[in-house]
């Protein structure tokens, strides 16, 4: 032991623990945990929030708020200040509303024989991305006897969704008749970058100011102009408009793909996933670990098992590719291939016990890696880390003002 960290009281065969130790409540922990810091939430939206104003911000939730859990993190992200929010479909928008949040809510990406109804019984916004989009939610709009509230999308260079701009002006004369019918409310114009370079950026923004002239000169009056998400909302004052969709930044992690850390941002992660040791085996010099034995030991050393895999979002793909892990707040490298079910890490000749802690990510304030650094070794990005982490994985929500 090395007598200096505090969390050494935390391991279980310490001598005789009592119901008061740290032992003790680690032994009562879920075998696999993601914390999620609802307070690293509510902070980086208000940091957000402070840098985008007058901007508004909407905060989005969806894919089960990136995985932290979309009810309780929407809730915190309010508390920062969030104005709405927004997820991809509907389903994901009854949740919330289920969960008894009555903010504004967008969803944006329909199946194709969604019924807009119980949405606009339900005072959810909806994204309109075709004309015949338009027509079915304007007659939903007439069923329910209620104005549906629509965002009209453009596709300003994406080419995934929205309309495209040659058919725009005929789509805002179009809602703009149905609006004076009374069956929609045009409450914003929006679109979404492709997240390339500065010049494709600028273009995207050129086609989104023409677009909203063009839903002017139809008579339409969107108060709502949204197009940047984190990484323009960040560092572009030009793409904030009336309000920015913020998703990875409120989850602490960075939206750049230039080396620029969460951390530099002023950003926590509010994700922390955690396990603790599961064996401990010293082997000698030549053996092999895991599957295909990618990996043999060079030294006589101490290998940790780590009860995570890629089951749990672990990404097998960070193999070999120097990911690493914290033990008893010390890091060590994940070593052989990523199992299902667990991985190995190499801890050398520092004593590491049964039922240690190990955090595979969380904030760099710890010392722990970060899903961004995680990310980073896998090949992908965090995003893909946070949305990934498995069923098995027991969410765990700390913090966080009661509303
Ligand atoms: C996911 C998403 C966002 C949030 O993007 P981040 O990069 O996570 O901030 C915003 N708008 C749309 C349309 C999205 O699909």
């Amino acid at each position: 032991m090395s007598g200096t960290d505090p969390s050494d009281a935390a391991t279980p065969d310490a001598a005789t623990p009592d119901a008061t130790t740290p032992d003790v409540a680690a032994r009562a922990r879920p075998l696999r945990e993601a914390v999620i810091d609802l307070d690293a939430i509510t902070a980086n939206v208000r940091r957000v929030a402070d840098r985008v104003a007058p901007a508004a911000v909407i905060a989005v939730v969806k894919a089960n708020g990136y995985g932290h859990g979309a009810a309780e993190v929407a809730r915190a992200a309010l508390s920062g200040g969030a104005a709405g929010l927004g997820v991809a479909d509907l389903d994901e928008a009854y949740a919330l509303r289920a969960a008894g949040i009555d903010s504004r809510v967008i969803a944006w990406l329909h199946d194709p024989f969604a019924e807009f109804a119980p949405a606009i019984r339900a005072g959810i916004d909806v994204g309109v991305s075709s004309r015949e989009q338009l027509e079915r939610v304007a007659d939903a709009a007439v069923a329910v006897g209620r104005p549906a509230a629509v965002h009209l999308k453009v596709d300003t260079g994406l080419s995934r969704n929205g309309v495209p701009e040659p058919e725009w002006p005929a789509v805002c004369a179009r809602a703009s008749e149905l609006e004076h019918a009374g069956s929609i409310r045009v409450v914003g114009v929006f679109s979404h970058f492709a997240n390339t370079s500065r010049d494709v950026d600028a273009a995207q923004l050129a086609v989104f100011d023409r677009a909203v002239e063009a839903a002017r000169s139809a008579g339409l009056d969107p108060a709502l102009r949204h197009i940047a998400s984190s990484e323009e909302a960040w560092r572009d004052p030009d793409a904030r408009y009336d309000a920015v969709r913020i998703g990875i930044a409120m989850y602490g992690l960075t939206p750049f793909g230039d080396g620029t850390t969460a951390t530099a941002l002023g950003l926590v992660p509010a994700m922390t996933l955690r396990t603790r040791v599961a064996a401990v085996r010293r082997v000698e010099p030549g053996a092999g670990a895991s599957y295909g034995h990618l990996w043999t030991a060079d030294r006589a050393t101490t290998l940790a098992l780590v009860p995570v895999g890629y089951a749990d979002g672990l990404p097998r793909h960070a193999s070999e590719r120097g990911a690493h892990v914290t033990i008893r707040g010390r890091r060590h490298p994940i070593v052989g291939r990523i199992a299902m079910d667990q991985c190995i890490v190499d801890v050398g000749d520092d004593e590491v016990g049964l039922g240690d802690e190990v955090v595979v990510f969380g904030d760099p304030a710890t010392g722990a890696p970060t899903a961004d650094e995680l990310a980073e070794a896998a090949g992908t990005i965090g995003y893909e880390v946070v949305t990934r982490v498995g069923p098995r994985v027991v969410r765990t929500h700390v913090g966080g003002a009661e509303r």
